[in-house]
């Protein structure tokens, strides 16, 4: 009963959250929430154009919250030169957070170097070790997580809210870009001069691990070339499954 009544509160406030945020931009809600979780809270930087749209603002905002990516150890050539580029020109050290040598020596020697064609379970066992691991590392300690999820990327986030309760990490998780476009996202970045990925130019309007990620065709769904010959409804890592909001 008591669990329920705090579940319900919880809720509460959270749809109260998103309601006052909406109509404001994304730099006035991560001030807002940088000042108020400050030293516990911290950016996931995929090298996807949002997330260098946020590493922007952030930086301009705070420049010591801390900024991390993970490296699966399957990354595009362009991905490592990127976070370089990113370092030098905003002065910051993005973390690099690894997956567990022993238990990817153990996936790859029992299962295959390419598990992840093999079946969705595979895929998300590579996921999960490679991916989720490693984050519940760089989320430990850490109140909220800020993440360049937007609505308009794939069917599976739809619902994504400015302010979420990420279930699975068991912490909050902060979405600034939500309701924004595919263009206001370009804009932000020509206007700006941000650095961005190379492969953003050859097809690729989101990029993750190199042999899971490939080019898409004009009018084709943003994530349609992540895990292309998975269904639709299955295409997340897991960093991202539908929060309990
Ligand atoms: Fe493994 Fe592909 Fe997931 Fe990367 S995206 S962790 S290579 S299954």
């Amino acid at each position: 009963m008591f669990i329920k009544i705090v579940f319900r509160m919880n809720t509460e406030v959270l749809f109260k959250l998103n309601k006052d945020f909406e109509g404001k931009s994304p730099e006035e809600i991560l001030a807002f929430f940088v000042r108020k979780h400050k030293g516990k809270i911290t950016l996931a930087n995929s090298l996807g154009a949002e997330d260098q749209v946020l590493t922007h603002m952030l930086v301009a905002i705070d420049p010591t919250v801390p900024i991390f990516t993970l490296d699966t150890g399957r990354m595009f050539p362009e991905t490592y030169d990127l976070i370089e580029e990113t370092n030098k020109r905003y002065k910051i050290q993005i973390r690099i957070m690894f997956p567990d040598r022993e238990r990817v020596e153990e996936m790859v020697n029992t299962r295959g170097l390419n598990l992840f064609y093999q079946s969705v379970e595979s895929r998300k066992l590579c996921c999960h070790i490679r991916k989720i691991e490693p984050l519940k590392r760089a989320l430990k300690g850490m109140e909220m997580w800020i993440t360049g999820l937007r609505r308009e990327q794939s069917v599976t986030r739809l619902a994504t809210g400015f302010v979420e309760w990420d279930e699975g990490n068991g912490l909050l998780k902060l979405n600034p870009l939500a309701d924004w476009t595919n263009d206001q996202v370009w804009d932000y970045i020509r206007k700006h001069n941000i650095p961005y990925h190379a492969l953003h130019d050859q097809g690729f309007p989101s990029i993750g691990c190199q042999p899971c990620t490939r080019a898409v065709k004009d009018g084709e769904d943003i994530r349609s070339g992540r895990w292309w010959w998975e269904q639709p409804e299955s295409k997340e890592c897991g960093l991202h499954n539908k929060p309990n909001k």
